[in-house]
């Protein structure tokens, strides 16, 4: 919470203590192990200043590497609206095919692949079996 310093760390060593009935937390808080200040999870948030990016750039460098040697990808995206389309543009913009499954917005640009009007786990079971047939 400090921003002390860049470092990320596992949160593998933090086992909440929840009382659910009272839906509290009843262990301790994570803690920063530099200043052993309350930590916070390394999540990006709307004017989020302190959301360190290192981790998240490491991963795109390495999505788009992985994405390269794919000859045919398919990107297959569930439940992304357009109230906050970042999710909906990194798969229009990508090469290779889309399937778009959303309940309410599954239109998509022509001829970028298709589009499933329902939810996230019948369309995951659709495209399941429809495999399985071939
Ligand atoms: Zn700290």
């Amino acid at each position: 919470m400090r921003g002390c310093s860049d470092a990320i760390w596992p949160a593998a060593d933090f086992a909440p203590e929840i009382d659910e009935e009272k839906c509290l937390l009843r262990s301790a808080l994570p803690v920063c192990p530099c200043c052993k200040g309350l930590a916070r999870p390394n999540i990006l948030m709307f004017g989020d200043w302190g959301w360190i990016e290192s981790r998240q750039q490491a991963q795109t460098a390495a999505l788009h590497a992985w994405l390269k040697q794919m000859k045919r990808p398919v990107i297959v995206e569930i439940g992304a609206g357009t109230t906050i389309p970042s999710v909906r543009h990194f798969g229009e913009a990508a090469r290779g095919a889309l399937i778009r499954i959303n309940p309410t917005e599954p239109g998509l640009p022509k001829g970028k692949g298709f589009g499933l009007r329902m939810g996230g786990l019948e369309g995951i079971r659709r495209l399941r079996d429809a495999l399985a047939a071939m």
